[in-house]
């Protein structure tokens, strides 16, 4: 019996509610950030290409905390914290406090083609940064003044407005890619689940899976390892991802995930008041979107 794949991707933006008044935005920006990827999977690409391509996509909205209006430390500064995975070949790629940078995704990405370690953080992520050719950005070009409102509001407050992206090919290859800031006034040198293969962003020939939340609580839950194993026999995706968030509730966590299996299925769910999400696949082109 053959099974038919449909190429697919779907994004977050992240898990903790969205700006009363900015709720289009949000949910525009993760539509076009769908597109993105799904222009990568109608051109025959690979589900890790369409991952990149729609995470970068959502780390230049200042709407999100990735990127361009990352959340901010207690000392006011940005570190940044991303992850992408080959679930074919179980390759993966990760920075980690990584502060100046406008693209973490990139610099992932390349420490996965690279090959040699999966995770690179602080000084060691910016002598590698400049090898590869990527120039730091000034700190304030990454500092919105919602992100140091956030920080006078709040001095510990949850996340919010990660972003990330779970996509499978027309050979059935899936990925994943998370791209944050973390949470608003962490500790310097604090590092989320974003950045552990498992935690915050994990695929491999079953599915992918990509969380956003609480991020001491999903790393305790090795969330994204917990939904992929969910989608190796039949269960929907949709299923897979409310038992994730189940599991992280049992534990006391707050968040969501989305996530795709080999077929094409995508599932979300979160226990927050809102999470926008977009998807799109080969079939039905047209990017939908909710929060
Ligand atoms: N999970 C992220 C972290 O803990 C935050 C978020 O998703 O809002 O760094």
């Amino acid at each position: 019996m053959t099974t038919s794949i449909v190429p697919a991707i779907i994004v977050h933006g992240g898990a903790g509610g969205v700006v009363v008044g900015h709720e289009a935005n949000a949910l525009a920006a993760c539509a076009r950030a769908a597109a993105a990827g799904l222009d990568v999977l109608q051109a025959g690409g690979p589900a890790l290409d369409a991952v990149q391509a729609a995470v970068r996509v959502l780390e230049d909205e200042p709407e999100f905390n990735a990127g361009v209006g990352s959340a901010l430390t207690r000392d006011g500064t940005v570190e940044l914290d991303a992850a992408i995975m080959d679930g074919a070949t179980r390759r993966a790629g990760a920075v980690a406090a990584v502060p100046n940078l406008r693209q973490p995704i990139d610099l992932a990405r390349l420490v996965l083609d690279d090959g040699e370690h999966i995770l690179l953080c602080g000084d060691g992520a910016w002598a590698f940064a400049r090898e590869r050719g990527i120039a730091p950005v000034a700190p304030e070009a990454l500092v919105t003044e919602r992100a140091r409102q956030r920080l006078r509001d709040r001095h510990k407050e949850r996340g919010g407005g990660t972003v990330g992206a779970c996509a499978v090919d027309a050979a059935g290859r899936c990925a994943a890619a998370t791209s944050t800031g973390g949470m608003t006034g962490k500790r310097p040198g604090r590092i989320g689940d974003t950045p552990l293969p498992g935690c915050g962003t994990y695929a491999d020939e079953a599915g992918a899976c990509s969380a956003t939340g609480s991020g001491e609580y999903i790393i305790r839950a090795t969330l994204g390892r917990f939904v992929v194993d969910r989608l190796r026999g039949d269960l929907p995706a949709h299923d897979a991802a409310v038992s994730a968030v189940w599991e992280l509730a049992s534990i006391g966590g707050d968040g969501g995930v989305i996530c795709v299996d080999r077929r094409g299925r995508i599932g979300h769910a979160r226990n927050t008041p809102a999470m926008p999400v977009a998807w799109a696949t080969l079939a039905e082109p047209k990017p939908k979107a909710e929060l």
